[in-house]
């Protein structure tokens, strides 16, 4: 009877491992390594503030989150520049001048600002889907932290929020997730701002969407606002590996 029990436990165990396999099999494969050329914008100090260490620590974080598409990123170079006026960064009317001033082709630019003014009270901001279009960038701040740098990437790879709503709310029961929310089906419907993730990441809201179901987010993705962030979805993944397949051939 052990015995029996044995190999059922054992069949389970494989059967288990080949169904993650099968899941991470599932995902497409870029095989591609951006290079990173980082700015760091020097305040009246001249001081630089961000070090290779940190750099390179958020690097490794980003190559983690992006691993299952085989996406890797590497730093070529930090560069540190003297002009005080962009460590305030306004992105209306400095990113334009920023790029045209520093940017290089074929290398993905993060700018490093002490403080963004516009978007308001942003910790970072990049270009939506702008691994496909020229003249993008990355605009972080200084010590942000990876958790940062992988939402925005999210977005430079053309990731909305999960609480994106410009084109309608989406549903809790997912009726219409492919137009509304952030258009991808395996995240669920977000009421950010109304709710709060607790200190064990659990979802606390009494708000109900249209129908009156209440909504049930995913806390604990990247492109989410709560503090429990810490993956991508599947289909987010699709939709990142998608958005890089679009870009000129030209352009990487
Ligand atoms: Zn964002």
């Amino acid at each position: 009877m052990l015995k029996y029990f044995s190999i059922l436990f054992f069949t389970l165990i494989v059967q288990l491992a080949v169904a993650q396999k099968d899941s991470v099999n599932s995902l497409p494969c870029a095989n591609r390594t951006f290079i990173i050329l980082a700015h760091e914008f020097l305040d009246t100090t001249r001081i630089p503030s961000v070090t290779l260490a940190s750099l390179n620590a958020d690097i490794a974080a980003l190559n983690n989150a992006f691993a299952p598409i085989c996406v890797s990123f590497k730093l070529c170079e930090k560069r540190d520049i003297i002009n005080y006026n962009f460590n305030v960064w306004y992105s209306d009317s400095m990113q334009a001048e920023a790029l045209s001033l520093y940017a290089e082709d074929r290398l993905i630019d993060v700018y490093l600002v002490d403080e963004i003014k516009e978007p308001g009270g942003a910790a970072g901001y990049a270009t939506l889907g702008g691994i496909s279009i020229p003249n993008s960038l990355v605009v972080l701040t200084k010590g942000s932290g990876s958790g940062v740098w992988i939402h925005e990437f999210g977005h430079y790879f053309g990731l909305e929020h999960t609480f994106d709503i410009s084109n309608g709310a989406e549903l809790v029961n997912g009726s219409n997730c492919t137009t509304a929310g952030d258009g991808i089906c395996d995240t669920p419907a977000d009421p950010y701002p109304n709710g709060t993730a607790n200190s064990l990441c659990e979802f606390q809201s009494s708000q109900k969407d249209a129908n009156g179901d209440y909504y049930l987010p995913d806390v604990e993705n990247y492109m989410s606002y709560y503090i429990c962030a810490c993956r991508f979805t599947h289909d987010q993944y699709v939709r990142m590996y998608n958005t890089y397949m679009i870009a000129p051939k030209t352009h990487w």
